[in-house]
């Protein structure tokens, strides 16, 4: 079994008056992320590591970022989709881990949602996903509560021919 990894990383504006979505769960809160799509930082930073792990580029050039199908995009469609493409490419999710940057809102109620969420789109169990999340520890642009990051690694396996 050859094995690969891909790392992903996303940043995302608050503006509010948007909805929060943080891997494929609505988090209660008055501000959300702006983007094209619902804008679900955790999801495509998952998406980038799927994809890095397959070789298959990035999540720009699969949902070019102003195309308007794109437009208000659920992520957890265009997991699925990633899913999809890295099945057709040979290769089989085994883990993925992410960490959120978030000075606020408090995820650590949510992850559990996110972690389920997110196996279930990728055919895999829960102890194969895991999501944490970090503060910035009020350090700079993230740590001012101005957006939030995600950084994500997936690790694949190629099915023999
Ligand atoms: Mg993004």
């Amino acid at each position: 079994m050859t094995l690969s990894i891909g790392i992903g990383y996303d940043i995302h504006r608050f503006q509010e008056g948007r909805p929060l979505k943080l891997g494929g769960v609505l988090v209660p809160w008055p501000r959300g992320l702006t983007g094209h799509s619902d804008a679900d930082v955790l999801l495509h930073a998952i998406m980038d590591a799927l994809l890095g792990a397959a070789g298959l580029g990035d999540l720009g050039q699969h949902f070019p970022p102003h195309d308007p199908a794109y437009a208000g995009a659920d992520s957890l469609g265009l997991l699925r989709r990633v899913r999809e493409l890295v099945r057709e490419a040979g290769l089989e999710p085994l883990s993925v881990d992410a960490t959120v940057i978030a000075q606020e809102p408090p995820l650590a109620p949510h992850l559990p949602a996110m972690r389920r969420t997110i196996a279930r789109e990728l055919g895999l169990e829960e102890t194969q996903v895991n999501v944490k999340a970090k503060s910035h520890e009020g350090l700079g642009a993230l740590g001012r509560g101005e957006g939030i990051a995600a950084l994500a690694v997936a690790l694949l396996s190629r099915r023999s021919p």
